[in-house]
């Protein structure tokens, strides 16, 4: 049978970290059995869900890259079928009408509470014959099986054994007719043909109950897989106290999606030693039961060395279709400097993120507006114009603009001034970049231009004697 997974979740917030991770194990898994991945979005709770969260998590599945086969498919638009299937359980026997009110309910729950019991439903309206009170409109609840157990194997917790006499009947529809939570995921399971439901383990409890409704519906049972959830390193569960927990904070923060697929795969799922996997070795290694029964930590500094390794290794291409759109966001415009794709070669090496990479490289795209001030005042003497002067001059001879040539220049500026390359370097390197750090000056000056370097000299050589005469 051809493997379905479904990743579904409600749209009553952002995607975080923890959904992330459970869509992309049911993604992976779809991938490796060459089965087919759902996007289900569950937004019956019509109170808490938001189309500005649906949107968020559409944009977090597309970010990451977890393409669905179909879907989204919405909860909302499918109440006609709930209905039916409320109906149709009615009508074999499997669900009846309950008139408690909610002053009776709630009577029940204190008498047993009183008597030390765990307040549930006691069933008073399962095989009633009671007339129905008049003006009430019912709820409906399920009939759960009385006796015997539910076993289920699951795939991380293994097996899971729950006594019925432990559940008790639970609405399945409310007064006003709404379906709830548990019957509308068991109706999409089945007309989904889901075989695999991995989901978070706080979904456990429901899972038995979810089995007798979709056992009273003839249904073929999926198989179940529980996910631990991640806990921040103070082993509490993760929230924003530990950081972003959203995903799309993650982009913003200028982390690649192949770092933090990379890293949320390893979070709970390991296949030996090792850390760093392409996408196709994770489709290829992939194992449910490979998934780890205890929770997991989320480590910021992991993820960070995680994303530095894929800023150093991706292609360049691949990375400036990311950098591209910080680059935007800045409000840097990319047409009037150099190709993005060399500045990534030149800058990768030193940047953990594509924030940092981006401040690194502004004065590739934009004027200098400033010059380091400790940088000026440790680097530039009363000569520093007349060197720069000296090797403009070589520079601007030059008719090949490569790396090579501008070095040669830079030297033969040197030994005509007969200094070392230690005096002018630095002064170059701040009245091209304004800053201290850059790559080697001839990468720098190669990717700025002929042109813009020429300027930036004459601009900076400008500055100097302005600020040596205003002294
Ligand atoms: N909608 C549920 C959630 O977001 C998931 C339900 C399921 O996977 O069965 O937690």
């Amino acid at each position: 049978m051809k493997v379905r997974t479904r990743f579904a979740p409600s749209p009553t917030g952002l995607l975080h970290i923890g959904g992330a991770r459970t869509a992309l194990f049911s993604w992976l898994y779809a991938r490796k059995t060459g089965g087919d991945f759902i996007l289900r979005i569950e937004d019956t709770d019509l109170e808490r869900s938001t189309q500005a969260s649906i949107d968020a998590i559409l944009e977090a599945m597309d970010w990451l890259d977890l393409d669905y086969d179909e879907g989204p498919f919405y909860q909302t638009q499918r109440f006609e079928r709930y209905r039916e299937v409320i109906q149709q359980l009615l009508d074999s026997g499997h669900a009846y009408k309950c008139y408690c009110s909610k002053e009776e309910l709630d009577a029940l729950r204190e008498a047993q509470m009183a008597r030390k019991e765990k307040p549930r439903y006691d069933g008073r309206w399962r095989d009633s014959t009671a007339t129905p009170p008049e003006g009430v409109q019912p709820v409906i609840r399920f009939k759960n099986p009385l006796d015997g157990v539910v076993e289920v194997d699951d795939l991380v917790r293994g097996k899971i054994t729950i006594a019925n006499a432990e559940l008790d009947d639970l609405i399945i529809a409310r007064s006003d007719g709404v379906p709830t939570y548990n019957l509308c995921v068991v109706v999409d399971d089945i007309d989904m043909q889901v075989t695999h439901v991995i989901r978070g383990d706080d979904h456990i409890n429901n899972t038995p109950r979810q089995i007798n409704i979709m056992r009273a519906l003839g249904a073929t049972l999926p198989k179940f897989a529980h996910v631990p959830m991640i806990l921040g390193n103070d082993g509490q569960r993760l929230s924003k106290r530990h950081g972003a927990v959203g995903v799309m904070q993650y982009r913003d923060d200028g982390y690649l999606p192949e770092a933090l697929l990379n890293y949320l795969v390893r979070l709970g799922w390991s296949h030996g030693d090792q850390e760093v996997f392409s996408r196709e070795e994770l489709i290829q290694f992939f194992e449910i039961e490979d998934i780890n029964r205890a929770p997991s930590n989320f480590s910021p500094d992991k993820l960070l060395w995680l994303n530095q390794h894929y800023i150093k290794t991706l292609p360049a291409e691949r990375i400036a279709e990311e950098l591209q759109w910080h680059l935007q966001q800045q409000g840097l415009d990319i047409s009037k400097g150099p190709a993005i794709t060399e500045v990534i070669e030149a800058q990768r090496e030193r940047a953990k993120t594509l924030v940092e990479l981006v401040a690194a490289s502004r004065y590739f795209y934009e004027p200098i507006s400033s010059y380091d001030e400790a940088g000026v005042k440790k680097q530039v003497s009363p000569d520093t114009p007349h060197y720069l002067q000296v090797v403009a001059e070589h520079l601007a001879q030059l008719t090949t603009w490569d790396a090579n040539s501008i070095h040669q220049a830079i030297v033969q500026g040197c030994e005509q001034l007969q200094v070392k390359l230690g005096k002018v370097g630095p002064a170059l390197r701040l009245a091209t970049t304004g800053g201290t750090s850059s790559p080697s000056l001839e990468v720098t000056l190669k990717l700025l231009g002929q042109e813009t370097t020429l300027k930036r000299i004459s601009d900076f050589i400008e500055f100097v004697k302005n600020s040596s005469s205003s002294a």
